[in-house]
């Protein structure tokens, strides 16, 4: 199995990691290696390689990602305080695994 389909495989629930939010379309779970003190990625469900490939058609679902981000800083009690939301697109932009996610951090000025 490649890095390419993993999120795919935990968005299906057959690979395993720590969910920290789902609903019908959006789940967030545990970066395997935190950059931050809190490291969440936000990822649909519906495979989407990248934000490099977006379509109109794509548009309230990328919003609910956000809007996930919204009250995954509520629930861990930095949304004064803070935090950084991230989409590494492509090879250059960093991009690793190719399903869109967006990174979550807090906990640490900068993260
Ligand atoms: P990218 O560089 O593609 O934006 O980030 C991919 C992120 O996915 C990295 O921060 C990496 O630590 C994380 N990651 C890669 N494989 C797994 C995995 O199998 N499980 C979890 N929970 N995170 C992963």
């Amino acid at each position: 199995m490649t890095a390419a389909c993993i999120f795919r495989r935990i968005a299906a629930r057959e690979s395993p990691a720590e969910i920290e939010y789902e609903d019908a379309e959006v789940l967030a779970f545990k970066d395997i290696y935190p950059k931050a003190p809190i490291h969440l990625l936000i990822i649909p469900k519906r495979h989407i390689e990248s934000l490099v490939v977006l379509e109109e058609a794509d548009l309230a679902l990328v919003g609910k990602c956000l809007l996930v981000a919204r009250k995954l800083g509520e629930a861990y009690g930095v949304a004064q305080r803070g935090y950084r939301v991230n989409c590494n697109c492509g090879p250059e932009g960093g991009q690793v695994v190719y399903h869109l996610h967006f990174h979550f951090m807090a906990g640490r000025r900068g993260s």
